[in-house]
């Protein structure tokens, strides 16, 4: 079988509606058109690359909104079928140059001033399209060209999680008056071994202060450092509640062409805008009650699954110390969660 499973993922770009929900999110998509915007006038007969165009928007937005002298929209999927009309209906078949090809594959007359491209997935990394940029990256970005985005960080934040707690845990205590307790261990395993994605923290939730746990930067990162990203936080309980789980999410920087220019940032966490990305919970076995005060220390690990590249796991680490109870209290805990092999 495919390590890639190339198939299913080119498969699933191939029809609406991942790209309905990308585009339907104003967030991200308004992101790389003020990208474009505010550099427009350092575009002016810039070479582009829109690595995974998909329907070709963000190509749109350069020949709208720039003058870039070409842009090649690569898109693997039979999507660009459709992308090469739209740019045409829309008129920008002079500068947008749609070629349908794995990007790891495709031949360019020329190495580009420009790459841009929307590869995070869940937590950042998941299914892994970042090796597709960075492969590229170093093939056809010329010396001294631009990435964009330029960086990104993974932010998490122990969390309270209450409404997911009850439903899928507190449920079996009661229900219809009888004690179904004994199915609380398959409940763990079923609903908390893997991370919850698509999960909304609320700012309240937050425990503490969120933190970036793991920094990338994308002129330098290299596709064996994808195998193994290590991370550290330390939180300061600012709240008491119910300690659930942590909340990760990420943030991306766009560095700015022109001197002087303002950085463009999407941020994916709980206090921005929401995006299709929503937030990745994970819920620890068994909450711990905190108090304000009380500090949370320890490490995230992502592993990369050696084979089946676009899967990995993610490894916590984590210790409790109570700022009120005696100076021996001090809780750790460990919990890897795969995502999803
Ligand atoms: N740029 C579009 C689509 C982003 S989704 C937008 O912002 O709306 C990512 C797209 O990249 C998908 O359409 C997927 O098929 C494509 N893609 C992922 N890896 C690729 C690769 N290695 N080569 C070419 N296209 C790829």
């Amino acid at each position: 079988d495919d390590p890639w499973q190339d198939e299913e993922y080119f498969g699933s770009y191939g029809t609406l509606r991942l790209h309905l929900e990308m585009l339907s999110d104003k967030s991200r998509t308004e992101a790389y058109r003020q990208v474009i915007l505010s550099n427009s006038a350092s575009l002016r007969n810039k070479v582009v690359m829109d690595l995974g165009c998909g329907t070709g928007i963000i190509s749109l937005f350069c020949a709208q909104l720039a003058e870039p002298s070409l842009v090649y929209a690569v898109e693997a999927s039979s999507m660009a079928d459709y992308t090469r009309q739209l740019v045409k209906q829309n008129g920008c078949e002079e500068v947008v140059t749609v070629l349908q090809a794995r990007a790891e594959e495709v031949e360019l007359p020329e190495q580009v001033d420009v790459l841009v491209s929307e590869w995070m997935g869940n937590c950042l990394l998941f299914e892994f399209m970042v090796e597709s940029v960075l492969q590229a990256r170093d093939c056809w970005l010329r010396e001294g060209g631009v990435m964009w985005p330029s960086s990104a960080a993974l932010t998490l934040v122990p969390c309270q999680a209450h409404s997911y707690y009850e439903e899928k845990m507190a449920f079996w205590e009661r229900p219809y008056g009888l004690d179904f307790t004994p199915l609380q261990p398959l409940a763990q395993q079923e609903f908390f071994t893997k991370p919850k994605f698509s999960h909304l923290i609320e700012p309240a939730d937050c425990l503490a202060t969120p933190s970036d746990v793991i920094l990338l930067d994308m002129y330098t990162l290299q596709v064996k450092d994808l195998e193994e990203i290590k991370g550290q936080f330390h939180f300061c309980v600012d709240k008491p509640g119910s300690f659930h789980g942590f909340t990760a999410w990420f943030t991306v920087h766009f560095d700015s062409l022109e001197t002087g220019g303002a950085t463009v940032e999407l941020n994916t966490g709980p206090h921005a805008e929401p995006t299709h990305w929503k937030q990745t919970l994970f819920m620890l076995d068994k909450p711990v009650s905190v108090c304000v005060g009380d500090s949370i220390s320890g490490t995230i690990a992502l592993h990369r699954n050696p084979i089946w590249r676009r899967h990995m796991t993610v490894s916590l680490d984590w210790n409790i110390h109570s700022s009120t109870e005696a100076t021996e209290n001090c809780k750790i805990g460990t919990k890897s969660f795969p995502m999803w092999r």
